[in-house]
């Protein structure tokens, strides 16, 4: 609806500056009826009027007054009435011949040592996936994140020591090509999968994140868009999805509502979105192409961060660092390779937008190279340049404040919100994970003061915690029930038996006239694994079947009316 009044108003205002409209419109019709999308440039008189034109069309690039964009079909038909003087230009996906694409015979890796010097089929991609998970099982795993609406698969692999455990450790998200013919990422996201597991145990860096970071690496966001033209080939490789939509559009919007592109969410946004829902990722990055920099929150709103400043330091990081590894001239748009986000030019329904907003992620949006579908032949280059600021990037979640929050009764991990006064604003606050109770608050030097709270709890803050550049201070914080000393009253250790227990185990009932009980079994990360409400009928002993349990340590809680008793078991088989 929103759309539509603002077309209207639009071409209204439009129609009386405009005399006529010039477009060829022969090739138009060509490449959408092939590509279910036209790349096009026009010019404005003032740069305002982006702010509702990003609502009809997918704006890809402004340099000062001329705009370079994207439709599908609906969105051009709309966009031709406003009567801009409008060039069609050839699409950045179908540029290069088959030879500079340089078509691979052999899946990369299932044949030694890949060179990442050119772009893989689609079978070729995901077997290179499977491979990867296949070759390093202790520290590599490949989920699906959903299937698109042609049935390609959107994979990530998880990178960490211990790849199955979900420790206390923060999570982090690289994920490329959301529009489909930006591939610089692409490349860029699989070959640093490879680098992270050819590299673990011998280069320290690496070791470092794999054994401190859970590293989630999506390389292809929409491989629908990027095999548009077939399977076999990114040539003909499309910025929109299956439907014709601009997924970098399509996600809730903070300024905007839930549908700021007037479409219903994508199978792929909703993917994402659960995806980050269930991992709660501390920072990610999502690379894109067409221009060189580090595009730092927020598109849609003209106001800063919460965490500005931070922003600046680690986009000045990555930038400053392909600046030492690449020829002068690379990524310096903008202020030298960063930009804020509103600054370049407003976005609606971005995902960066949405992770920082819903998901209290910090996500940045990184375009990797002016040229969007690069010759294969200078993939490696980009490599070159970019990889000591992708892995300083993950880096940085090992800095800031970071720690456990856990009851002050029970030892037992608890999801807090952690707010830090005169500072956190527009949703920039964070919350400890479970399992685990494990929070990561990367913020820039200074001192602050974070509030712990949860309802049911006593809130605590502690006041000047001092922040320093490349540390992590460890900040454990422990919340104390608000029913402590009635219902949740420590009424002392049960009696357990055998310890360790590998079938039944018996819990001695410490009060032998009250009724009744709630037993909960909890595994070390505070995980609910058993929960029964017992009716006690003058039994002394309650008997549980642990032989299902995989061998651990386990927390025991029996609560009646006057309080709670624990204690810790050991399962072994
Ligand atoms: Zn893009």
């Amino acid at each position: 609806m929103k759309n539509f009044f603002i077309l209207f108003s639009l071409l209204f205002t439009v129609s009386l500056m405009v005399q006529g409209q010039t477009y060829d419109k022969k090739k138009a019709d060509s490449l959408l009826k092939a590509n279910r999308e036209v790349y096009f440039k026009f010019s404005v008189f003032d740069r305002s009027i982006l702010d509702e034109l990003t609502n009809i069309i997918s704006i890809d690039n402004v340099h000062g007054n001329e705009v370079y964009a994207y439709a599908n079909k609906p969105e051009f038909e709309n966009f031709v009435k406003l009567g801009y003087d409008i060039t069609i230009l050839t699409p950045p996906g179908s540029m290069l011949t088959d030879a500079e694409l340089m078509k691979p015979k052999d899946s990369p890796k299932s044949k030694g040592p890949a060179t990442w010097n050119f772009y893989p089929t689609y079978q070729q991609y995901v077997d290179t996936m499977e491979y990867f998970a296949n070759t390093y099982p202790a520290i590599c795993k490949l989920d699906t994140i959903g299937i698109t609406i042609f049935g390609r698969l959107l994979l990530a692999v998880k990178i960490s020591k211990d790849v199955n455990a979900n420790g206390a450790k923060p999570k982090f998200l690289y994920t490329s090509s959301i529009h489909g013919d930006e591939l610089t990422g692409y490349i860029g996201m699989l070959h640093l999968i490879d680098y992270l597991l050819t590299n673990y145990g011998t280069n320290a860096k690496a070791t470092r994140l794999v054994d401190s970071v859970m590293i989630f690496i999506n390389p292809l966001a929409n491989p629908d868009g990027t095999y548009a033209g077939g399977n076999n080939s990114v040539n003909g490789a499309t910025r929109l999805n299956g439907n014709g939509v601009d997924m970098n559009r399509n996600y809730p919007d903070p300024a905007a509502g839930q549908h700021p592109d007037g479409n219903p969410w994508q199978s792929e946004t909703i993917d994402f979105m659960n995806y980050a829902g269930s991992n709660g990722f501390t920072m990610s990055a999502n690379f894109h192409g067409g221009i060189e920099v580090f595009n730092y929150p927020w598109d849609t709103w003209s106001r800063l961060a919460a965490d500005d400043s931070w922003w600046q330091f680690v986009g000045r990081e990555y930038a400053d660092t392909a600046h030492k590894y690449a020829p002068s001239g690379y990524f310096d748009d903008y202020q030298n390779g960063i930009t804020n986000g509103y600054a370049w030019y407003r976005i609606t329904g971005g995902r960066q937008d949405y992770m920082n907003y819903w998901r209290h992620c910090r996500e940045v949006t990184i375009e990797l190279s002016t040229t969007k579908l690069l010759p294969a032949n200078q993939l490696v280059n980009y490599w070159n340049y970019n990889y000591h600021s992708y892995l300083n990037f993950i880096e940085q979640t090992l800095y800031g404040i970071h720690g456990i929050v856990t009851d002050t009764v029970t030892g037992f991990p608890l999801d807090a919100k952690i707010f830090i006064a005169n500072h956190d604003k527009d949703s920039s606050l964070i919350y400890s994970g479970m399992p685990g109770g494990y929070y990561n608050r990367v913020i820039d030097q200074g001192s602050w003061d974070l509030t712990f709270s949860r309802p049911g709890y006593y809130s605590k803050t502690i006041t000047n915690v001092i922040v320093t550049h490349y540390h992590g201070v460890k900040l454990d914080v422990m919340l104390k029930p608000v029913t402590y000393g009635a219902q949740e009253l420590n009424r002392g250790e049960l009696v357990i038996y055998p310890v360790p227990a590998s079938k039944n185990i018996h819990i001695v009932f410490p009060e032998t006239d009250s009724k009744k009980w709630k037993l909960d079994v909890l595994n070390a990360l505070g995980l609910c694994l058993y929960s029964s409400e017992i009716n006690n009928n003058g039994n002394l002993v309650y008997n549980l079947d642990v032989a299902s349990f995989p061998d651990g340590l386990y927390f025991v809680v029996l609560r009646n009316e006057n309080g709670v008793y624990r204690r810790q078991i050991i399962v072994r088989h």
